[in-house]
């Protein structure tokens, strides 16, 4: 039924009951996940996973805060080579982070700098292997915005691929640039917080088929559990209260959205 389409199933803190964390997503009606890497090891880690569980996927990928920790050169021939087993589905989480300080000690446009050679790197890839690309984007709030540096190069390789922009929280006309390029957003459970007005107003204007939904588990858990552990079965709570908002059923959004994520991902509709 429903599709988490951003979740981190890799990290840590599943570590002690993932098995448990996947059945109560099949229970809440989250037949399917995408686990998105974020480094080397953790995007063979979901890999791992994906084999484990039927109803896991997985997506390769260097995330913009990781990039410094990145040593052998060969790093881009490593993701080529995941991006060929047979459950991973796209490149990402990919893109640009001018909210956190420079994580290598250089200066914030040296860290910029190196943040876009590996965002190009890896769209390069994804348009020479036609799969699709998940994007991370966070903002400083008007110090130096990513958002300019991220439309700038997206447009590079208008036509040539598709992306979804993850965890989007801000007025449609900010994604329309995107939107109007045939990319995507996907909402987490921010959505479903009292004090997201804006966001709200967002998932009710925009259009079906341009939107999917995500947790970003084990963050952002949506409301009743804001603060806690997230997990993927959340999805339902974030599908109910956008479903709501639209005045559809939550199976009707879930039929839609699902249909979203079979396209953009490439999976067998189920
Ligand atoms: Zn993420």
């Amino acid at each position: 039924m429903l599709i988490d389409t951003h979740a981190h199933l890799a990290s840590q803190q599943f570590s002690g009951d993932l098995p448990e964390v996947v059945k109560n997503a099949t229970e809440a009606g989250v037949t399917r996940i995408i686990s998105i890497g974020t480094d080397l090891e953790d995007s063979q880690r979901n890999i791992e996973i994906a084999e484990q569980f039927d109803q896991v996927y997985a997506t390769v990928g260097i995330h913009p805060t990781s990039v410094h920790e990145v040593e052998s050169d060969d790093w881009l021939s490593d993701i080529r080579e995941w991006t060929a087993h047979p459950k991973v589905l796209a490149i990402g989480e990919i893109g640009l982070d001018y909210f956190h300080p420079p994580r290598d000690g250089s200066s914030p446009a040296a860290w910029r700098e190196l943040q876009i050679r590996f965002f190009r790197a890896q769209l390069d890839l994804a348009t020479e292997l036609k799969l699709p690309v998940i994007i991370h984007q966070r903002d400083k709030n008007g110090i130096h915005d990513c958002r300019n540096d991220l439309l700038e190069i997206i447009s590079d390789y208008q036509g040539k691929i598709r992306a979804v922009f993850h965890c989007f929280i801000g007025p449609l006309e900010q994604a329309q640039p995107f939107l109007d390029q045939g990319h995507l957003v996907s909402f987490t459970g921010i959505a479903t917080f009292s004090s997201a007005k804006e966001l709200q107003q967002t998932t009710q204007d925009i259009k079906t088929g341009q939107f999917m939904l995500e947790t970003d588990s084990p963050y952002l858990a949506p409301s009743p559990f804001r603060g806690k552990r997230c997990e993927p079965a959340y999805t339902r709570l974030t599908a109910e209260h956008i479903a709501k908002g639209r005045d559809i059923s939550l199976e009707e959004l879930a039929r839609q959205t699902s249909a979203t994520a079979e396209d953009f991902f490439g999976l067998p509709a189920m």
